[in-house]
């Protein structure tokens, strides 16, 4: 028993349907394309998840975070996916791909044959026993990757109400998770092994100003120190955590957030592997001329760094699906992939974005006070990346126009004393004629290459323009 389609895109999640909506605008025809995966909803926006989604009141639900509404795009609702001819096979792992054959083999034993594969496989959450601690089946222990974590941490959450939260991991699903247990009156403390939070982004200027503002919220810090093990009741659930450095913490509820790991394991043994992910081209595509790899699970040139660089982040995923889609379907049109790295998140009332790299020298600039803060990253002379929080529209816009021209820096007290006037400035300048991508913005659109230096300026108007109003128009939810 088996199935045939042109297009089978492995894996349901930001790139699938950041896919699957540039499909249609290529013009796949009804019933090409199939879209398989384990997760039973189709494609959704999956940073609410740790954002919207856990809110006390008037939480973000399905269907009103599916994809595409994260880049101010269409939502892509089961309806949707039906009107497109487009086959969802929702709740169904694939346990098995032979790219020399073009097959898959799902769990429930169905064959599905393809001609072009896209996978976009993302990533699974680090699990304690990978680092030698048991208690992750614990009911009370929740990790945050899919819906039903999702819905799992809010009925935990909810039968702790004033409880204690133990939030293990300083990074960014730590952060958020931390964050929105604090606005569900949970009494949260932060344990992981770094000096500081965010150690993978955060200076230690920029990291002491989070902990403060979550310090005002009640949120605790315990640095320097790692999980060892759990205490349980006669029911199985966790009643306190156990520290290496001696110390035990009460628990109603633990959140775990340590890291990823690509989800290439169907791919080992078949195609190239790099730094963790699959290895692509320009272009997306695998060592198999017939097999794309997109998103968190995919390792790509990044033109800007002049290596190859695998990204977890969702701006990353919904850019990558749409190029990788673009080499499918018009490849003689399609050019390399131009990325500027870049990812934000957003706690309590802050909200901030990061572009580029964050090696070389950190100069910060702003005014802490006020909250509009940031920090330059100097390699080799040059502007190679920059963060920002409170920023303005026109002000995170210039930063990324600023990062991804990477000017030379000579005098960084005077980088510092400037500050973002510096970004304003570089990004207002007249550029020559822009080889493409004017849009390494918040809104996930990519321009055709202008011919001539006028639709370049033109380009770059427009790309601020919609830029603005996305960035406008997101800001204004806040929710994914
Ligand atoms: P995913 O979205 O993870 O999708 C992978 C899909 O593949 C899933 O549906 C999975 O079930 C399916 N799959 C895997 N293996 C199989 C198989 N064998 N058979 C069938 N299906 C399979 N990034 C930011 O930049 N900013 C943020 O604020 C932010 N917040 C986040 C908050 C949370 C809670 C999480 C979990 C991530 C967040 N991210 C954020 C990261 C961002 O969501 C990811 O980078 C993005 O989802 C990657 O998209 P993807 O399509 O590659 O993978």
């Amino acid at each position: 028993m088996g199935r045939a389609f042109v297009y089978v895109i492995l894996g349901g999640g930001v790139a699938a349907g950041y896919a699957a909506l540039e499909f249609t605008r290529k013009g796949v025809s009804p019933g090409e394309l199939c879209i398989i995966s384990e997760e039973p909803v189709a494609p959704y926006e999956r940073p609410a998840l740790s954002k919207g989604f856990l809110l006390p009141e008037s939480p973000a639900r399905l269907p009103s975070f599916h994809t595409c509404v994260g880049a101010n795009e269409e939502r892509l609702t089961p309806k949707w996916y039906k009107e497109h001819g487009i086959e969802l096979v929702l709740g169904t792992r694939v346990k098995s791909v032979d790219v020399r054959r073009k097959k898959l083999l799902t769990a429930t034993g169905e064959t599905i044959s393809y001609k072009i594969l896209l996978i976009a496989t993302g990533a699974r959450a680090l699990k304690l026993e990978e680092f030698g601690v048991d208690g992750s089946e614990a009911e009370n222990v929740c990790y945050l990757r899919d819906l039903a974590d999702a819905n799992g941490l809010v009925n935990v959450m909810q039968s702790c109400s004033s409880g204690n939260a133990v939030v293990i991991g300083g990074g960014y699903i730590g952060m958020e998770c931390a964050a929105s247990l604090a606005i569900n009156k949970i009494n949260v403390t932060l344990v992981f092994p770094e000096v500081h939070c965010m150690a993978r982004l955060f200076t230690p200027k920029i990291a002491n100003y989070y902990e403060e503002y979550y310090q005002s919220k009640g949120v605790k810090f315990v640095k320097g120190t790692v999980l060892t093990s759990f205490e349980f009741d006669s029911s199985g659930k966790v009643t306190a955590v156990n520290l290496r450095d001696g110390s035990q913490l009460p628990a109603d509820l633990v959140v775990v957030g340590i890291g990823i790991r690509p989800n290439t394991s169907l791919f080992e043994g078949q195609l190239t592997l790099e730094k963790g992910g699959i290895k692509v081209n320009g272009k997306m595509q695998t060592s198999n001329d017939s097999v794309y790899a997109v998103g968190d699970v995919a390792a790509f040139p990044v033109k800007l760094f002049g290596e190859t660089r695998r990204l977890e982040h969702v701006d990353s995923a919904r850019k990558s699906a749409k190029h990788a889609v673009a080499a499918i379907m018009e490849p003689k049109k399609s050019g390399e992939f131009d990325y500027l790295p870049f990812f934000y998140s957003r706690v309590f009332g802050l909200s901030w974005q990061f572009y580029g790299d964050n090696v070389g020298e950190a100069v910060h600039f702003g005014d802490y006070l006020s909250g509009t803060f940031g920090a330059y990253w100097i390699s080799k002379g040059h502007l190679v990346g920059s963060f920002l929080e409170g920023g303005t529209k026109e002000e995170y816009e210039a930063i990324a126009k600023a990062t991804s021209l990477k000017p030379p820096v000579e005098d960084l007290a005077e980088l510092g004393q400037q500050g973002l006037n510096f970004a304003l400035t570089i990004s207002k300048k007249p550029q020559p004629a822009l080889p493409i991508e004017v849009s390494h913005s918040t809104s996930g659109l990519v321009l055709e290459k202008p011919m001539y230096a006028w639709y370049a300026a033109a380009g770059v108007v427009l790309a601020a323009s919609i830029a603005g109003f996305a960035y406008w128009y997101g800001r204004r939810r806040r929710r994914w």
